[in-house]
């Protein structure tokens, strides 16, 4: 057992991009800072791979640009000449209906004339402005929103299959204040969501925040690792198989144990970013701060399976002209979506091959992602061979499965974080930074990691040492 007396200012738990850019955020600004990372590689869900010249992610495929944060802390980490943006063929997406890929309209014309919505869904959308808003402090499900905003088949063939495309999440469960804030906002403040995006135009370019549908898609020559790594090569001290198993809080600061195969470590700090998933944060927590320790036990993670599969392009008889296509839960299918990766982005395979990346389990069958690896990659190359015309065997199939994928904000969520935050009050040093918290997206969790850095670095009485 060793002892090392006050090692840090900071110690971060959680070498995800939550923990890894609160880390490099707190650094800049002079604080003496150590990454745990319990697994032998710092990235968490951000994985990439090189199978038969392909490039392969196991995680998030792309993040959008939906802060200049983003583009500033590619900058100072020397990867603003990596980044690669999503090609113009991938502004088309499709959703299936009645077993048919349809794309979605991308102009009001366009919106008139498909076939994915029906003349009265259309029509009804009129009525949408004389709607009454809903009770700020009422909590709404997102089907609940929408159905009563824009009517059952929006809700069915638009947004349910962007749920499960951004959070293989169920409408039903989820909450719209919590889970999409800004569509919250939009019927508070404008009455509407129709009149909110055309009044709103004005403020938004005067925001420098830019909204998911107008964000650049971006990633990086090398795959989202490069992301990762690059913080990772920054950090003066990042600690890889060290998992954190105790906190103890003292009079002033903690006191830390972290598990490795060495043996127990034992730290003193004065301050502890926990950046894991919500389950690990909760055992650290329980036996001080029981109320925020339920509170992100009760936050649910369905599994989630990633199937990579490449197939000769000239085989497939859909033209993969864009983003890739997300299923509505009515279709009754067994996969999600499934991303045209090799459309997505240059380089993504060798010539002739066709990358395709497919979602599988979520809240709308976890039973799925739990199957063993081999059959999660027959159902999807069965679901392929009948909506793409793919043929029934791909050249190679990779299978990732998440267990506890991504965090889901349902009904209840605000109060849960609430308690997380009277925890950060009564315990004045520990703080908590992770995707369950102030969006999943990469780019949310870059944003909420320099809040983090911020409130730490103001903490520690280092706050002006702004980077
Ligand atoms: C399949 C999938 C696809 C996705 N696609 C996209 C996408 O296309 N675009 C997008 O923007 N987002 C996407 N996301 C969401 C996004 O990738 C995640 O929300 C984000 O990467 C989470 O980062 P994090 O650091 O908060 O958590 P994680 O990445 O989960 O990192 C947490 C880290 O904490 C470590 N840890 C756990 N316990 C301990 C402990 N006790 N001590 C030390 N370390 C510990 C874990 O090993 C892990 O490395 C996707 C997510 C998944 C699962």
């Amino acid at each position: 057992m060793t002892s090392r007396g006050v090692d840090a200012d900071v110690i971060v738990a959680g070498g995800g991009i939550s923990g890894l850019a609160s880390a490099w955020g707190l650094q800049q600004r002079g604080v003496r800072v150590v990454l745990l990372e319990a697994a032998p590689r710092a990235g968490g869900t951000i994985g990439t791979a090189r199978e038969h010249g392909c490039l392969l992610e196991s995680g998030p495929n792309s993040a959008l640009e939906t802060t200049p944060l983003i583009g500033e802390l590619f900058g100072k980490i020397g990867l603003a000449g990596e980044r690669i943006a999503a090609r113009p063929a991938a502004r088309k997406r499709y959703v299936l209906r009645a077993g048919r890929l349809i794309a979605l309209p991308l102009s009001p014309l366009a919106f008139f004339a498909t076939p994915l919505f029906s003349a009265w869904s259309k029509l009804r959308l009129f009525k949408e402005p004389f709607i009454s808003r809903g009770a700020r402090d009422a909590e709404e499900s997102v089907a609940a929103f929408v159905r009563r905003r824009l009517g059952t088949e929006f809700l069915d063939y638009a947004i349910d299959p962007f749920v499960a495309g951004v959070y293989a999440g169920d409408p039903q469960t989820l909450s719209v204040k919590a889970a999409f804030p800004r569509l919250f906002e939009l019927e508070q403040k404008h009455g509407s969501l129709i009149l909110g995006q055309l009044c709103g135009a004005r403020e938004r370019a005067r925001n420098p925040e830019t909204s998911r549908q107008a964000a650049a898609i971006l990633s990086f020559r090398g795959g989202m690792q490069t992301l990762t790594d690059a913080l990772v090569r920054q950090l003066e001290r990042v600690e890889l198989d060290s998992e954190l198993s105790s906190v103890l809080p003292q009079q002033t600061g903690f006191e830390l144990v972290v598990s490795a195969a060495s043996g127990p470590r034992h730290y003193r700090t004065r301050a502890v970013v926990l950046a894991t998933p919500a389950p690990a944060a909760a055992q650290l927590i329980a036996p001080f701060a029981a109320r925020a320790a339920a509170a992100l036990r009760a936050i649910p993670y369905p599994p989630v399976a990633v199937v990579a599969g490449a197939y000769r392009r000239d085989a497939i008889a859909h033209p993969l002209d864009g983003f890739g296509f997300l299923v509505p839960q009515r279709e009754q299918r067994r996969i999600l979506g499934t991303l045209f990766s090799s459309t997505l982005f240059d380089h993504r395979a060798p010539q002739g091959l066709a990358l395709l990346t497919t979602f599988v389990g979520g809240m709308r069958q976890p039973e799925l992602a739990l199957l063993p690896a081999g059959e999660i990659a027959e159902l999807v190359q069965a679901e392929l061979a009948a909506l793409l015309g793919a043929p029934a065997r791909a050249e190679f199939v990779r299978v990732t499965r998440w267990p506890r994928a991504i965090p889901q904000y349902t009904l209840g969520h605000l109060d849960r974080i609430a308690c997380v935050e009277e925890a950060e009050r009564d315990l004045p040093g520990l703080f908590f930074c992770a995707n369950y918290r102030g969006g999943i997206a990469v780019g949310d969790c870059i944003k909420s990691a320099a809040r983090a850095a911020n409130q730490v670095a103001a903490f520690l009485g280092m706050g002006d040492n702004a980077p």
